[in-house]
């Protein structure tokens, strides 16, 4: 398995944890609808997508009259808080946020029979609303609404006005639909689409060298073989000769037997073709086409190209003559020094012969 797969597999690993993490917080919002009849006794209805689904609550419709809780507004504290207690007609518990925690006012509710508890937000915070965790309360339909919302029907139904309340499902949102995670992956996707794109150029640019390559040698190798071709023996034909009078003879690429007037060429094995014939097959193949004889070998062409090769670049090697096992002095081959005879005569493997010679230069 290649080291890009390993790293793809990873990051797949990575996204699936994040997609599964990310279910788990997914969170359905509530559209609410509410009807009243006005001071004209004219019916209205208000709609708006503006609930919350609580973590635990069911997601499913719910419907009713809305009730408040009897003194304190937040519905804690223990029961009775309604003036209801029965499910029939069905009824809604409108609760403000806040004294208690959300299980205990959603449970309040129910224990008196409410069909669903709506809670609004504490004062001060306009249309937001939050996704209620309430653990200890489930098996009943709980949203949030905004707190403005809720003071707008606390205020009705405080009136005197039956408000009847239908809570329907919504949309899901979660955090694969907000924008940091639309970010997120964009970035994720942006990093895998350019690993893979960096992956196959440096493939394929690894190919196109190689190819390359592979097309110099073929253009020596033919320069070579057209070179071997020139040094080769070409003959033409005449009445009388063997080649023409045998019928043993024949060319072996072309399977024809010679004619007087023909040319042909002998190779390195005294093999003969045609010269029209063998010509396009040595450089293509430079081997006899019927004992395989190599005519660059045969002829020394590749061992010209090679000493050619190593006359244009020679290599830089140094010398070390050593008297008696002990190296005495480095002169590199290249060096244009070593060819100094000055220099040369400094350099004795005795060293009183040398005090000698300096005086006897004097
Ligand atoms: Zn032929
Ligand atoms: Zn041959």
């Amino acid at each position: 398995m290649g080291k890009t797969t390993q790293h793809r597999l990873l990051l797949l690993l990575c996204l699936s944890g994040l997609a599964h993490y990310s279910a788990a917080m997914v969170f359905w919002t509530a559209v609410v609808e509410i009807s009243y009849d006005n001071s004209n006794n004219v019916t209205v209805d208000k709609y708006c997508d503006c609930g919350v689904y609580g973590r635990n609550s069911l997601l499913e419709k719910a419907s009713g009259i809305v009730m408040l809780p009897r003194g304190d507004p937040k519905g804690c504290g223990s029961d009775p808080v309604y003036n209801r207690n029965s499910s029939y007609p069905p009824w809604i518990a409108l609760v403000k946020r806040g004294n208690c925690t959300f299980s205990e006012k959603i449970n309040a509710a129910k224990r008196q029979g409410a069909a669903g508890v709506v809670v609004y937000n504490a004062d001060g915070s306009g249309n937001s609303t939050t996704h209620m965790a309430h653990s200890e309360a489930f098996d009943i339909v709980a949203i949030m609404i905004g707190n403005s919302q809720g003071l707008q029907i606390v205020q009705l139904v405080g009136n005197g006005t039956d408000v009847q309340m239908l809570i329907d499902l919504g949309s899901p949102h979660g955090p694969l639909m907000d924008t940091y995670w639309i970010y997120f992956l964009s970035i994720a996707f942006f990093i895998v689409t350019a690993a893979s794109i960096t992956y196959f150029v440096f493939i394929s640019a690894n190919r196109l060298f190689s190819l390359n390559a592979h097309r110099r040698s073929e253009r020596k190798l033919k320069s070579e073989a057209k070179k071997a071709i020139g040094r080769l023996q070409v003959r033409k034909l005449k009445t009388g000769d063997e080649e023409t009078t045998s019928d043993s003879h024949m060319c072996a690429v072309c399977i024809e037997s010679y004619k007087a007037g023909e040319v042909v060429t002998v190779l390195t094995c005294d093999h003969i073709f045609h010269k029209v014939c063998i010509e396009p097959w040595l450089l293509e193949r430079r081997t006899c086409p019927m004992c395989k004889c190599d005519i660059l070998k045969a002829l020394g062409v590749d061992e010209e190209t090679k000493e050619s090769l190593s006359a244009e670049s020679p290599p830089d090697v140094t010398v070390i003559t050593a008297i008696g096992g002990q190296p005495m002095y480095e002169v590199p081959l290249t060096d244009p020094a070593g060819s100094d005879p000055e220099r040369q005569q400094r350099h004795y493997d005795n060293g009183a012969f040398e005090v000698d010679s300096s005086a006897g230069r004097r």
